[in-house]
């Protein structure tokens, strides 16, 4: 059932905790893909109910990014959604849930901050503001759908961990479930905004899963200095990739690594054909 109000999610989940039924929220931007799919499935196989939020959150993007052309495919993410066995595909309005007439700021709204050392680093060092945009979308949605679990990809994994670090100083009710990156066979991770590369750029974005596939590889093999590991990484870009960040961090707390260890995720982003494209390994 497609629904664009929030007083309609919240008949609809109002019934259900009546009936004792657990809900599940995976919150997504659209152009769903087999990414999104998995995390789909998880929520329908663990929970009673199961609420899919579509939404571009103005509020994420910085200026200068691609609000106005992000992919948006309403009609065929509602058709995966229903085929998944979906119970709510919500898909409001940016007026729907910021109302009109505002600017959209910390101005202007009510946001909710994630701790400075959590966002200082990885996407966060170039996206300024964007996981307040995150973390204020996502409180508003846990608000509106009540979940009992919460699924997000290890795909944006900086965001998985500043999300589990908001749930529990904020004491959120509800369990955030961690789904695997689901990756081309070519071992591409599988984006939304893959849809801007052509045939070519996707050859070259092929560089962000070969130097972590490498990099785990030589962890595997005894290397664990931060060093030796990123010696090679560099022989797989050329002219057609912009490095932004090549880095080693915890998996809980996002303290870089100068050894790494099981704990330890390899996060990248670079840029190919003016599209950002991020990656991460966990070493373990
Ligand atoms: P997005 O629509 O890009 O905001 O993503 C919505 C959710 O899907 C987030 O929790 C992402 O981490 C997750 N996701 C996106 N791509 C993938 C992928 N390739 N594998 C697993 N999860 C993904």
């Amino acid at each position: 059932m497609l629904v664009h109000t929030i007083a309609e999610v919240r008949e609809k989940i109002k019934e259900w905790k009546k009936e004792g039924l657990t809900v599940g929220l995976v919150p997504t931007m659209g152009a769903l893909h087999s990414g999104h799919k998995s995390l789909i499935e998880k929520s329908v196989e663990k929970c009673d109910r199961t609420v899919v939020s579509v939404f571009v959150n103005p509020i994420q993007f910085c200026p200068g990014e691609d609000l106005e052309k992000y992919p948006r495919t309403l009609e065929a993410d509602e058709k995966l959604c229903t085929e998944a066995g979906v119970d709510i595909v919500f898909a409001p309005s940016p007026k729907e849930m910021y109302g009109e007439g505002h600017i959209m700021s910390s101005d202007f709204l009510t946001y909710v901050i994630p701790p400075y050392f959590y966002v200082d680093k990885l996407c966060g060092k170039s996206r300024t503001g964007h996981f307040d945009g995150v973390c204020t979308v996502v409180n508003k949605l846990f608000n509106i759908v009540q979940p009992d679990f919460a699924f997000f990809g290890e795909k944006d994994r900086q965001q998985l961990i500043i999300l589990k670090k908001m749930v529990k100083d904020l004491n959120i009710p509800v369990e955030i479930v961690p789904c695997p990156i689901i990756r081309e066979e070519s071992g591409l991770a599988l984006s939304s905004r893959n849809k801007y590369l052509s045939e070519e750029d996707k050859k070259h974005a092929l560089a962000l899963s070969k130097i972590l596939f490498n990099i785990k590889a030589c962890y595997d093999k005894g290397i664990n200095d931060v060093s030796s590991l990123t010696e090679t990484a560099y022989s797989y870009l050329s002219e057609h990739h912009e490095l932004e960040y090549l880095e080693f961090r915890d998996a809980d707390d996002l303290e870089e690594k100068v050894n790494a260890d099981d704990n330890t995720i390899v996060f990248i982003a670079l840029k190919v054909a003016n599209v950002r494209l991020i990656d991460n390994i966990a070493l373990r």
